[in-house]
C-alpha cells in the first residue's frame, strides 16, 4: 500500500483498490481480486451439543454424549458448541408477550446458551473440558497442546444488535448458525450437530410419522423444497452455500451411541447438506 501526498501537499493518504468507494457497489464487490480465504484451523471438528435436542435431557442423554467425545480424544481435535433448549424457548415466550424487542431476545438466548457451555465443561472437567469465550478462538492451537476440549456457547455475539426478522421478533440467527459462522470463520475440518434424531426429514418426524429421511443433500435442492419445517436454522443453508471454506455439514443422533465416533472418523451417519 503506497502513500502518497495531495497534490496541495498538505495530507497523506493510504493508496488502496478500496479508497473512495461506499463499499456498496455491486460492481466494486464482482470485480474485486481477493486471496482466497485461509483455513485457519483446518484439523479441529467443530461439534454442537443440541440445548433442547441433548443437553436438556440431562442425565438421560448428556453423560453418554460426554463419553464419547471423550474417547475420541486422541485421535480427534474438537471444539464444542452449545445450544439453549427449553429455557431459552421459556424465555423468549415471556420476553415476546412482553414486547420485547429481538435484541433483548437475543441476548436471552447467549446466556442460556453459556449455561449449557458451562454445564458441558464441567462433565468434561476430568477429560480436558475448559469453557472458553469467543475471544479465545485464537488460542485453541494452545489449548489442543495441552489436551483440552474447549467448550463454546453457541449464540453469536449480535446480541441487543440481533436483526429484526421478517416475521415476529425471535432471532433467526442463534445456535445452529453461530456454529456454522464458527465452522466457517476457523476453516473447520467438520461441522456436525449434535441432535436427537437420525437427521433431517421431509418434516418434523416428532410431529409427522410419514415423514421422508434425507440421507444426503445439496443446499440448493433442500431450499428448492421449501419445507415448512428444519431440523438446523433456516440461515444455516444460505451460510454454508456461501462459505469459501466449508463444503458440508452434517446433522446426527447423539442418542445412538457410536454416532458421534462414526462422524468423526469420516463415515456415512445421520443427513450430509453439501454446498452445491
Ligand atoms: P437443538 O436443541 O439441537 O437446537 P432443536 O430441537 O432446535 O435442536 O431441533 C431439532 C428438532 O427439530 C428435532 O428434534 C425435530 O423434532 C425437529 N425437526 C423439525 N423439522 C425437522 C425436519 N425436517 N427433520 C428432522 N427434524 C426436524
Ligand atoms: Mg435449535
Amino acid at each position: 500500500m503506497a502513500l502518497f501526498r495531495e497534490r496541495d501537499g498538505r495530507r497523506l493518504h493510504v493508496k488502496s483498490r478500496l479508497m473512495g468507494e461506499s463499499l456498496v457497489s455491486k460492481t466494486l464487490i464482482d470485480s474485486l481480486d481477493i486471496a482466497p480465504q485461509q483455513r485457519l484451523f483446518p484439523d479441529v471438528n467443530i461439534l454442537k451439543i443440541g440445548g433442547q435436542s441433548i443437553c436438556d435431557r440431562g442425565i438421560k442423554a448428556l453423560p453418554q454424549v460426554i463419553k464419547e467425545i471423550a474417547a475420541n480424544k486422541k485421535k480427534h481435535r474438537m471444539l464444542l458448541v452449545t445450544g439453549g433448549g427449553t429455557r431459552s424457548r421459556h424465555i423468549y415466550a415471556i420476553g415476546l408477550e412482553l414486547g420485547m424487542p429481538t435484541g433483548i431476545i437475543a441476548k436471552f438466548g447467549s446466556s442460556i446458551s453459556e449455561q449449557n457451555a458451562l454445564l458441558v465443561s464441567m462433565l468434561l472437567s476430568p477429560c480436558g473440558g475448559i469453557k472458553i469465550g469467543h475471544d479465545e478462538i485464537v488460542k485453541l492451537p494452545t489449548y489442543f497442546t495441552q489436551g483440552c476440549i474447549p467448550v463454546m456457547h453457541g449464540m453469536p455475539p449480535y446480541d441487543y444488535f440481533a436483526i429484526p426478522p421478517a416475521k415476529g421478533r425471535i432471532p433467526i440467527h442463534r445456535t445452529d448458525v453461530g456454529t456454522i459462522i464458527l465452522a466457517d470463520l476457523i476453516g473447520a475440518k467438520s461441522c456436525i450437530f449434535i441432535k436427537d434424531e437420525k437427521g433431517l426429514y421431509t418434516d418434523d418426524p416428532k410431529k409427522n410419522p410419514a415423514a421422508k429421511f434425507i440421507p444426503r443433500i445439496g443446499v440448493k435442492q433442500l431450499l428448492k423444497k421449501d419445507l415448512d419445517d428444519l431440523i438446523i436454522e433456516r440461515p444455516c443453508l444460505e451460510i454454508l452455500q456461501n462459505s469459501e471454506v466449508i463444503n458440508q455439514i452434517q446433522i446426527i443422533n447423539g442418542l445412538e451411541r457410536g454416532t458421534i465416533t462414526k462422524a468423526l472418523n469420516g463415515e456415512k451417519v445421520g443427513t450430509v447438506i453439501y454446498k452445491e
